[in-house]
């Protein structure tokens, strides 16, 4: 299958590590020129940053034909926990924003600043980041899961407004991925994961990174608005 992504230049933000790490050595293992957008130097919830760091792929490269909008942070909290009779806490404003500002209002502002740059260049390729919480909630996570489920109306909603200019828009919801992300939750909540997952286990990053490439190949040319789920079968099993 000829991928063709030789010489294709891909923007990946969060690609310092996790599944971003994978999915950038996996971009060059088929030749394209990578560029990772990762805190500090470059911040996706900060405008002026992404748009500095555009300008300086356009500089160097001439183009950008894939962006992965795979940076993401976990916040966890109860919206309120309740014990005998009282609250015991809920899950404050600060809490909710940030996850807010890099989950969604992050993979906002970069799909706005590289959109022009796809459009003058005759097509492109945006990959988000979701969840299979984005599917179906979780406990503890009302601000995470919330930005899982929007990314996914990104992609439906951009998927109709950009393909005329050949840019095709694409989700991937991974499942339980083993990363120091995913090392914060609880273990009894990994396992009860697990235990729910037909495959019976946690997901490689690399299993992720595989979807990234093939949905930003050629062999993925009339594919848009797809959500396609990375999980070992969670979300069937649960
Ligand atoms: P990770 O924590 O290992 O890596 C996340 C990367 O994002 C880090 O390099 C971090 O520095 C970067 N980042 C955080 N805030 C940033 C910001 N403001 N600007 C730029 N970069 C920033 O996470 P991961 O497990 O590799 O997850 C990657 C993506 O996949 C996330 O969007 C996550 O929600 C999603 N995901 C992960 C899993 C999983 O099981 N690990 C499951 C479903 C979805």
């Amino acid at each position: 299958m000829d991928l063709n992504l030789k010489d294709k230049v891909v923007i990946i933000t969060g690609g310092a590590a996790g599944i971003g790490r994978t999915t950038a050595q996996r971009f060059e293992q088929e030749g394209a020129r990578v560029v990772v957008w990762d805190l500090p130097a470059v911040d996706v919830t900060k405008s002026d940053a992404v748009q500095r760091a555009s300008d300086d792929v356009i500089a160097r490269h001439g183009r950008i034909d894939v962006l992965v909008n795979n940076a993401g942070i976990l916040r966890d909290a109860q919206l309120v926990k309740w014990k005998d009779g009282n609250v015991v806490s809920t899950m404050d404003d600060a809490t909710f924003d940030s996850v807010i500002n890099v989950n969604l209002k992050g993979v906002f502002i970069c799909a706005r600043t590289v959109v022009p740059h796809m459009i003058k260049a005759g097509g492109g390729v945006i990959l988000n980041a979701s969840s299979v919480v984005g599917l179906y909630g979780n406990f503890g996570q009302t601000n995470y899961a919330a930005t899982k489920a929007g990314v996914i109306s990104f992609t439906k909603t951009w998927s109709r407004e950009l393909g005329k200019y050949n840019i095709r828009v694409n989700a991937v919801a991974p499942g339980f991925i083993a990363t120091e992300m995913i090392k914060q939750m609880p273990p009894k909540a990994l396992d009860a994961m697990v235990a729910k997952t037909p495959l019976g286990r946690m997901g490689e990053p690399e299993d992720v990174a595989n979807a990234y490439v093939w949905l930003a190949s050629d062999a993925a040319k009339f594919v848009t608005g797809a959500v396609l789920s990375v999980d070992g079968g969670v979300v069937v099993g649960t």
